[in-house]
């Protein structure tokens, strides 16, 4: 799938946040964005997602515009969304529509490795903001669509479950081909993720620049030989 951003434009009230925004991620292609906080990252895959209207442009997904509509990309908030009277399981396999029981059988296994073990039948309060941001990211791991957009998805994590993390997503990603959009602030873990890198100038955010990133596939492998200890 590859998604096309044609000259979106966002303010609120008074206050301009994104000006002319044209950018295309090509089918298979992980990006990822960075940008100072608060220059409108997140707003940005709020359009996407389909939750904001742009004030100017369109969107477009393998050529079928989506501008406002939700449901055509499966898209992790910087805010992890979890159902407050699900269990972390329940949340974990939400949105599933394959068979149901092997999906159980995967997100325990992932819950398990996540270190959740303990956790699988607890409520979202009785949470951490980084057990949270694992569970979300469970869920976007487990209901892979063809474009995945992930708002800063490790922020909360400590350096080795990151790692994991990372794995885990390039494993996913390499498995069923997606096109990935992915926020972060730490630059060497775009580098080592994506094939190409797009940085945001501060408010009005425009694009400053587009990196590529003169890396080879399959990452995985460069992954494990430069962290033999996550096999
Ligand atoms: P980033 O993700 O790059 O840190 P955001 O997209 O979250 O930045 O926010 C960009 C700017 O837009 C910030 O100044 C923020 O306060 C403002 N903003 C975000 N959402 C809203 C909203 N719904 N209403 C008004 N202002 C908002
Ligand atoms: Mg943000």
């Amino acid at each position: 799938m590859d998604l096309t951003l044609e000259n979106i434009s966002k303010s609120f009230g008074e206050k301009e946040i994104l000006r002319n925004i044209s950018l295309s991620i090509n089918s298979g292609e992980f990006v990822s964005l960075l940008g100072p906080s608060g220059s409108g990252k997140s707003t940005l895959f709020s359009l996407i997602g389909g939750l904001l209207k742009p004030d100017v442009g369109d969107i477009f997904l393998n050529g079928k515009k989506i501008t406002n509509k939700t449901g055509y990309i499966s898209y992790m908030p910087q805010q992890p969304s979890l159902f407050p009277w699900r269990t972390v399981l329940e949340n974990a396999i939400l949105g599933q529509e394959l068979s149901r029981k092997r999906d159980e059988e995967k997100a325990k296994m992932l819950l398990e490795k996540a270190g959740l073990r303990e956790f699988i039948h607890a409520y979202p309060h009785q949470l951490s903001g980084g057990m949270k941001q694992r569970v979300a990211f469970i869920r976007a791991l487990l209901s892979p669509q063809s474009m995945m957009c992930l708002d800063e998805p490790f922020s909360a994590l400590d350096a080795f479950t990151r790692l994991d993390m990372q794995k885990w997503l390039l494993e996913t990603w390499e498995a069923y081909e997606q096109s990935i959009f992915f926020i972060t602030h730490d630059i060497e873990e775009a580098l080592f993720l994506s094939d190409k890198i797009v940085v945001l100038s501060s408010r009005p955010a425009q694009i400053k620049e587009i990196i590529q990133v003169p890396f080879e596939r399959p990452r995985n492998e460069s992954l494990l030989l430069t962290y033999p200890f996550l096999e």
